[in-house]
């Protein structure tokens, strides 16, 4: 007889984005012809960079060669890879990180869940609330939490509740946690952490030998120069933090997949039995990826590459800019609606408040009839995220303009 990991028995049927497409199917059963604006989804619109197409089809081109051909590659990724994050991303920023604490990766979804492979099953572990679902549904299916209660809150995980109360800050928690999830620039909130507040959680991790996820996925929409872009730009946080970055968000490559992870090599984890004796986890993460996973394409990893070009450096830039004007103009004609809004200056989501006794889902069934625009109900990413609501510059300046052209006509009084 074969039994299943009964964990995901306590899993909310992927709730949030499977809801919004019935609401928005059962809308169209009606209303076939309404022109649907969708900034719903956290899925970039424009092109892939022209730089990362052409360093694409020129790999394929090597593939085509018996000498140039590529088989298996390195699982931690090509060196001519990490050794231009580490010099671009980390050092040129003054970080302390050499390309063998990089590890190339097919995404940082996939990292984040992972990533609970190498740590044991008696860590207290904090979310904030609301939050990128995946880091609390990972744990779940780990079997590190108990069942949900109806406001979607798992037993045994320790949340932490951003809202406009503490300006999208935690609080740090007064209790000892373990593992502790940030992401900046946060999604969904579209918030973005201080020097100060990041260094906070790094004195604490280190006072409480906790290990600190730090999701920096969203860094390159950063403009504000005083904003950290990684972790490690706080003293410490080698010795407490692992980071995760994407290629998804900055050049595009939701659908063509790359990322990678930091390690850095001083981070150690405990044994749990009496004693406790510290073990590298640059080690233990080495041991598992080059067990489970065999490597980011070739060609992928040769696009990714041509993102540190200077043509793939402005091509960056530009989609960036795009989609920043893109926030800047929801930001502001949401403000002229009468709206108060959040985010949307170092991120590419804007976070609103629901107009008085509107829940998150009241506000998305009327903006979805009166103004035929779907966003994301800000309960759907935890139970402190009721009476928000998500917006995503992710898409085309015209559909943008027409959403907001709309929203303000139906709701400006
Ligand atoms: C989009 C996103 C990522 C990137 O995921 P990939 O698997 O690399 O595409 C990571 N974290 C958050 C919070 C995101 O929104």
């Amino acid at each position: 007889m074969a039994t299943i990991n009964e964990h995901y028995l306590k899993l909310k049927a992927g709730y949030l984005f499977p809801e919004i497409s019935r609401r928005v199917h059962t809308f169209l059963e009606t209303h076939a012809d309404a022109p649907l604006i969708r900034l719903g989804i956290g899925d970039v619109t424009e092109p892939l960079p022209a730089a990362c197409r052409q360093a694409m089809v020129a790999a394929i081109e090597d593939m085509s060669d018996r000498d140039r051909f590529k088989g298996y590659g390195p699982e931690q990724g090509y060196s001519w890879l990490r050794e231009k994050i580490a010099a671009h991303d980390y050092q040129s920023r003054g970080c302390d990180i050499d390309a063998s604490e990089i590890f190339i990766s097919d995404g940082s979804k996939c990292d984040t869940g992972n990533i609970l492979d190498i740590f044991g099953n008696e860590n207290t572990i904090a979310v904030t609330d609301p939050v990128y679902p995946v880091y609390v549904d990972t744990n779940v299916m780990a079997g590190h939490t108990g069942p949900a209660n109806d406001l979607g809150e798992y037993a045994g995980l320790v949340y932490l509740p951003i809202t406009a109360n503490n300006q999208f800050q935690a609080t740090l928690p007064t209790q000892n946690v373990d593992l502790i999830y940030l992401c900046f620039p946060n999604n969904p909130t579209g918030a973005v952490a201080t020097r100060e507040y990041l260094q906070a959680w790094v004195t604490y991790a280190l006072a409480h030998q906790s290990i600190i996820f730090f999701d920096a996925a969203y860094e390159a929409f950063i403009t504000d120069p005083a904003i950290p872009h990684s972790i490690y730009e706080i003293p410490g946080a080698r010795d407490c933090a692992i980071e995760f970055r994407s290629f998804s968000k900055n050049a595009g490559f939701t659908g063509t997949r790359c990322a990678f992870t930091v390690a850095p090599k001083s981070l150690m984890g405990m044994t749990p039995t009496p004693g406790h004796e510290a073990v590298s986890l640059w080690h233990l993460w080495q041991r598992r990826q080059s067990t489970k996973f065999n490597g980011v394409s070739y060609i992928v990893q040769r696009g990714a590459e041509a993102v540190y070009t200077p043509e793939g450096q402005a091509q960056v830039q530009g989609l960036i800019r795009f989609y920043l004007e893109n926030a800047r103009l929801i930001r502001e004609e949401l403000t002229q609606a009468g709206f108060a809004v959040y985010g949307g200056v170092n991120a590419p989501y804007v976070w609103l408040k629901t107009p008085e006794g509107l829940s998150s889902w009241d506000f998305f069934d009327e903006l979805l009839q009166t103004c035929h625009v779907v966003g994301t109900p800000g309960s759907g990413f935890g139970a402190a995220g009721e009476g928000y609501f998500r917006i995503s510059a992710f898409n085309s300046r015209e559909n943008v303009t027409e959403a907001m052209q709309r929203i303000t006509q139906c709701f400006a009084s």
